[in-house]
């Protein structure tokens, strides 16, 4: 995967100096989502054991592999406590796998794969094909500002059902669900933080430093 930022502008930090946002550090491309929210002013923690999770205000989770993720998480002893975390309103933000993490019903998963859950969504995982099927589009996305969201998707999944308690917040031509949020939880099918695209984790921050209050 190329790694490049192209230098877009970050907004005005909102974080306050005493938080701390965790990136999940099992697996994938959780350096990339590190440097952005460092950009944005956050403190960052790689997140990688359970205790660790007992000092954070947020988490990503980043894009890689999510059945590999699911089996360390459980094998390090972090699922049960993140589930935990999570239905007790820790703000989460999903890329890609991570948003398969994130999802109540992962469809297409390898046997016996599980996620963390939270978001009331159906998601199928790998929905565009193979590694060759992936593809960059604009997206536009309300929620965060005139401007479209340049999306990279890489064998990417998408949200097949939105439940009543999810609310999505970008689709693609063809009307499927790319982006959702719910309460503290947002999800997105494609990779801002390897386009220099900091909307997200920007609204992802100010959903942090809400809950934090
Ligand atoms: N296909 C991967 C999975 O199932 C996700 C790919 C990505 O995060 N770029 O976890």
């Amino acid at each position: 995967m190329a790694i490049l930022f192209v230098g877009t502008r970050p907004a005005e930090t909102v974080v306050p100096p005493g938080l701390r946002v965790g990136v999940l550090a099992l697996q994938g491309d959780f350096r990339e989502h590190a440097q952005v929210l460092r950009k944005l002013g956050a403190n960052v923690d790689l997140v990688r054991r359970p205790e660790e999770l007992d000092h954070i205000d947020g988490l990503v989770i980043p894009g890689g592999e999510s059945s590999v993720m699911d089996k360390l998480a459980r094998t390090f002893g972090l699922a049960e406590p993140l589930k935990a975390a999570i239905r007790a309103g820790l703000p989460v933000y999903g890329t890609c796998a991570g948003l398969i993490m994130l999802a109540d019903t992962i469809l297409d998963g390898m046997n016996g794969q599980q996620g963390f859950g939270g978001l009331d969504i159906a998601v199928r995982r790998n929905a565009f094909g193979s590694q060759t099927a992936s593809f960059e589009t604009d997206l536009d996305i309300p929620a965060l500002g005139a401007e479209p969201v340049h999306a990279v998707f890489i064998r990417a999944p998408v949200v097949e059902t939105v439940g009543a308690g999810a609310t999505a917040l970008a689709i693609l031509d063809d009307g499927r669900c790319v982006a959702v949020e719910q309460g503290n939880l947002l999800g997105t099918s494609f990779h801002p933080e390897i386009t220099g695209e900091y909307r997200f984790h920007q609204y992802f921050l100010q959903k942090l430093v809400a809950a934090a209050r």
